[in-house]
């Protein structure tokens, strides 16, 4: 399932490619072809991101809000001005054809044939976006963005993000630390590998409950996530290692302390990193580094 980062990524990308453009939407697969109905025709205003959410804006108090679970994707393509400001389904210029001449450019054909299940497809005049998959996929209005959106805990990668609020909801609760990290209504944007990296770079052990967190280890947690997060939009993948850490090798054979590493010598201490189901997903943590 994509993090938060990933999905950030992906709102630069409608903003940088179709705000201020009108769309033709539709559902090429039939099973949102009410919704699209409501948004075909209205401009995209902004694209927002909360959390593993995505929320698109449009001039007639129309939303579509998004979340892609396990098994959704967003594909993109189009003519040589479609760029985004992200890497994300990075246009493939799928959809051109060759120039009628030799000389000049090749021109934007329209969007191909839709391929598979495209439950939403929006179309500029430059280029187009399918979505296959989601978990969610909705039209509602404004205020129904703002209540969505009032459930979800604070999110580490918007601008003004209340960390306070965070701190204070993860240590009122009994709740071990490593269960309220994958509570979206704590934290929105978490998942299973920031989690696990988070928690190692803290050295704080996932059992631990909020409550028993001292204030100063619940901001380091929040300020640690930032600053992990913000790493990831920029890089386009989890990386949490330093090269030290990493031992010379390249960032993807080293990418992570724990996630993913039962068994194997912690890069710190050499300890073998343990993991156990917590939130219905797996947590990995290093017994040394994090006794408690
Ligand atoms: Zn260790």
């Amino acid at each position: 399932m994509p993090e938060g980062h990933s999905v950030h990524r992906l709102a630069k990308q409608f903003t940088s490619v179709f705000s201020g453009q009108r769309l033709a939407v539709s559902s090429p697969q039939g099973r949102f072809a009410a919704g699209a109905e409501q948004l075909d025709g209205a401009t995209l205003l902004s694209a927002l991101a909360h959390g593993k959410q995505m929320f698109l804006r449009f001039d007639n108090d129309r939303v579509l809000r998004v979340h892609l679970g396990l098994y959704g994707a967003w594909s993109f393509g189009g003519d040589a001005t479609f760029r985004g400001a992200s890497s994300i389904g990075a246009p493939r210029r799928v959809g051109e054809s060759e120039a009628p001449s030799e000389s000049g450019p090749p021109v934007y054909a329209g969007p191909p044939a839709p391929v598979g299940a495209v439950r939403v497809r929006l179309v500029s005049d430059h280029g187009w976006a399918d979505l296959r998959g989601p978990t969610a996929c909705e039209v509602i209005t404004t205020a129904e963005e703002k209540l969505a959106r009032a459930k979800l805990g604070p999110d580490p990668l918007q601008p003004r993000s209340d960390g306070s609020a965070f701190v204070a909801k993860i240590m009122a609760s009994i709740t071990p630390v490593g269960i309220q990290l994958m509570n979206q209504a704590v934290i929105a944007g978490i998942g299973n590998i920031y989690r696990a990296e988070v928690l190692f770079l803290q050295g704080i052990n996932p059992r631990r409950p909020g409550k028993l967190l001292r204030e100063d280890e619940a901001r380091a947690i929040w300020s640690e996530t930032v600053r992990l997060m913000k790493d990831g939009v920029r890089e386009g993948r989890i990386i949490t290692t330093t090269p030290e850490a990493r031992n010379g090798r390249p960032k993807r054979s080293a990418p992570n302390y724990v996630y993913k590493r039962t068994g194997e010598p912690c890069r710190r201490c050499g300890t073998a990193i343990l993991s156990d189901d917590m939130a219905a997903r797996t947590v990995y943590w290093c017994p040394s580094c994090q006794a408690d």
